[in-house]
């Protein structure tokens, strides 16, 4: 026996209406649809295996009812002394008082005496042996060895009928096993128990070899099936009290679970659960009615797909309930706070509750169903599980570009150690919070992994990171860029102010040292940035070209038509309006003005092809730069040719700013004659 202790001691509380006696079956033949509530109000249903059903069997009127009423302290119909009236035909039960017992009573006409109908007794009959562990076959002391007087053609009947639907063994292999308690009244006591007793051995031996075996149980011996045992009761109102005494001495061996013959032995349970009673009693009863061919291994696995379907149900129901809220906040991309804690909660307490009562079912059948209830339960956790893995994905990203925001706030940051630092917070959290949200526990793990969601959330996280020393990279060459060019404007203005035949060699090395500055400067910042070589090369090369750049145009702001007119005026004016001294020339008309123009002029002409072409006396000063350097940095720039750059003026350009040249050499010419007729005029 299971032996629920708390439910056992509470249902030991007597209430008149838990006590209650119900038809199950009635005159009619139908068995009653309230014995699962009737069992309920017994509270019975929780006990599992822990209760017994006992029935009775015997003829008409031989004070079976008023046996069992002593018995079990149940309430049910005696016949009346005085009007002699036939009580209600059907079969009732009752739960004994003060203990977990199902007693079962016959009421019915007996058939062979009035000549009745005799399907009623031999369903019901039947219906007893099969669904109780003990059956009473109550008979007067007078009846024993009267065969027909004792019911004994119908016993017949009865066993080879139940030999035929139920005589096939168990699923768990044993044979349904049932005690036959012989319970004889009025004994006078001339003829000793021990005699009785070996007449009805004899008798039920008897019985069991004339019966029309199934050819496959032929060799079944009665023991095979069942138990017998006996007791005698004296007169009920010739020794009323002796009968008292000996009915109470009697009760003992249905309560007294240490007594040697305690009658309800585990191996005559049937080993279907209280709460699974009523439907199996329906089915065998439906079975015995319809006459249909029937084994009770396989009513056994009706049963149990009945229950076990009904069991799943409520623990399925009471799980989602639990689970609708949450779905929700999921749905809508939050990161429910212990999601995964709640989820295992749900999931244990679903299947604890299903196989508390669902594992005293055919094993078999148990098995499935609660595979079945795992695959369902497992079905609405996946979405749970996947959304909140979602959800902490794209917490986990903008918890990433925070942190690396934050992290670069400041000017002298790693930017490396700020990347590496925020991955590792981020997949901290996600690996932590996605462990949590796992929503099984034990073996059950492996199949809920987040391997995929983690590589794609590292696989973001490193294009993140990319795309954002991308832009640093590009905003760090700027500001280089800037510093460059801020450093080269003031010596190469004065450079180019001094025209000398090496002028271009100063600029050169002014701008490959200050370019050679801008590049460490890029790669000491590039090294915390955990540059690639290529993105090295790419940000160098385009630094490069941006610097020839920034130098050109600062030539070209040198070089422009004014400005470089002016430079050639004023070297012109410094060469012939003041002596070698640098004394202002006052000419007189003495003076090789002439010569002296001539000289001036020439000179400056030749400032003209210095200034045409970037040129450098030393040859290895020359740079060169590759004519199409890839510059992913800038969004877009023009075709950019190396050589073009190092020619300042064209020809043609130069032919003109020489005649121009010249123009304005002529007016300091004739200034010159009319300063000399002036002078001379004075
Ligand atoms: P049932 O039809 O087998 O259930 O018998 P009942 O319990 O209704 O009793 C039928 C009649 O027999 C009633 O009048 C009882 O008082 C009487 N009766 C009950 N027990 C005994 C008994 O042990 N001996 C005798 N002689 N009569 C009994
Ligand atoms: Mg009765």
């Amino acid at each position: 026996h299971t032996v629920l202790n708390g439910d056992a001691t509470h249902i030991r509380t007597d209430s008149a209406a838990s006590f209650k006696r119900v038809q199950i079956i009635n005159d009619e033949k139908q068995f009653t649809p309230d014995l699962a509530k009737q069992i309920e109000h017994w509270s019975l249903h929780n006990a599992g295996f822990d209760y017994d059903i006992v029935a009775v069997f015997g003829s008409q009127s031989t004070g079976k009812s008023t046996l069992l009423n002593r018995l079990f302290g149940t309430d049910f119909d005696v016949m009346d002394e005085t009007r002699r009236q036939q009580t209600t035909k059907g079969i009732w039960m009752c739960r004994g008082k003060g203990m977990n017992v199902m007693v079962m009573d016959v009421e019915g006409t007996d058939g062979r005496e009035r000549g009745e109908d005799q399907d009623f007794e031999r369903k019901s009959a039947l219906f007893s042996l099969a669904s109780s562990e003990v059956l009473i076959i109550n008979l007067w002391e007078h009846q024993v060895g009267l065969y027909q007087g004792a019911n004994m053609g119908l016993l017949k009947t009865v066993f080879e009928v139940n030999l035929a639907l139920f005589g096939k063994k168990t699923a768990d292999g044993r044979n349904q096993r049932t005690l036959l308690l012989f319970v004889i009244r009025d004994h006078i006591g001339t003829t000793p128990l021990d005699n009785l007793q070996t007449t009805l051995t004899a008798d039920m031996q008897k019985i069991w070899d004339s019966l029309s075996k199934p050819p496959e149980l032929q060799d079944r011996q009665l023991s095979d099936y069942f138990d017998m045992s006996f007791s005698a009761l004296p007169h009920k109102v010739l020794a009323a009290e002796k009968f008292e005494s000996d009915v109470q001495e009697l009760r003992k061996r249905f309560v007294d679970k240490s007594r040697e013959d305690y009658v309800f032995k585990p191996a005559y349970h049937k080993r279907i659960p209280a709460d699974g009673v009523a439907f199996y009693m329906e089915g065998i009863w439906e079975q015995v009615q319809t006459n249909k061919d029937l084994d009770l291994p396989t009513q056994q696995e009706l049963l149990a797909q009945f229950r076990c379907d009904e069991i799943s149900a409520v623990a399925l129901s009471e799980f989602n309930e639990q689970a609708k809220p949450q779905r929700r906040p999921v749905e809508s991309g939050k990161v429910v706070e212990g999601l995964g804690a709640m989820m295992r909660s749900w999931r244990s307490t679903a299947l604890e509750r299903y196989d508390r009562d669902a594992s005293r079912y055919h094993p078999g059948v148990y098995k499935r169903k609660r595979a079945d209830l795992v695959g369902v339960l497992d079905s609405t956790l996946s979405p749970l599980f996947l959304g909140q893995l979602k959800n902490m994905h794209k917490a986990c990203l903008v918890q990433f570009k925070q942190e690396m925001h934050e992290g670069m706030r400041g000017e002298n940051y790693n930017f490396a150690e700020i990347v590496g630092a925020a991955r590792e917070r981020c997949e901290k959290t996600f690996d932590e919070g996605a462990r949590e949200a796992v929503p099984v526990e034990g073996e059950d793990v492996v199949h809920w992994t987040y391997d995929d969601e983690f590589t794609l959330l590292r696989e973001e996280m490193s294009s993140i990171a990319d795309q954002c020393r991308k832009d640093e990279t590009k905003k760090m060459v700027n500001v280089i860029e800037r510093n460059f060019k801020k450093q080269i404007s003031e010596p190469v203005d004065l450079h180019l102010t001094q025209p000398t035949p090496n002028m271009w060699d100063k600029v050169l090395v002014t701008f490959r040292d200050t370019l050679g500055k801008a590049e460490s400067a890029y790669l000491v910042k590039a090294k915390s940035f955990n540059c690639t070589d290529a993105e090295n090369t790419t940000a160098l090369a385009t630094l490069r070209k941006r610097a020839w750049m920034a130098l050109r145009a600062k030539i070209d702001e040198q070089t422009a038509d004014q400005s470089f007119l002016a430079k050639l005026r004023t070297f012109f004016e410094e060469r012939f309006r003041y002596d070698e001294k640098g004394v202002p020339r006052v000419w007189t008309p003495s003076d090789d003005i002439d010569g002296a123009f001539q000289k001036a002029r020439d000179e400056t002409l030749e400032l003209i092809p210095l200034y045409s072409k970037i040129a450098p006396v030393e040859k290895s000063l020359a740079y060169t730069l590759p004519s199409e350097p890839s510059d992913s940095l800038a969004s877009s720039e023009e075709d950019f040719d190396f050589p073009t750059t190092l020619t300042i003026f064209t020809e043609t350009k130069a032919l003109d700013l020489t005649s121009r040249f010249r123009k304005d050499a002529d007016a300091f010419y004739v200034e010159a004659k009319r300063s000399t007729v002036s002078s001379v005029a004075q």
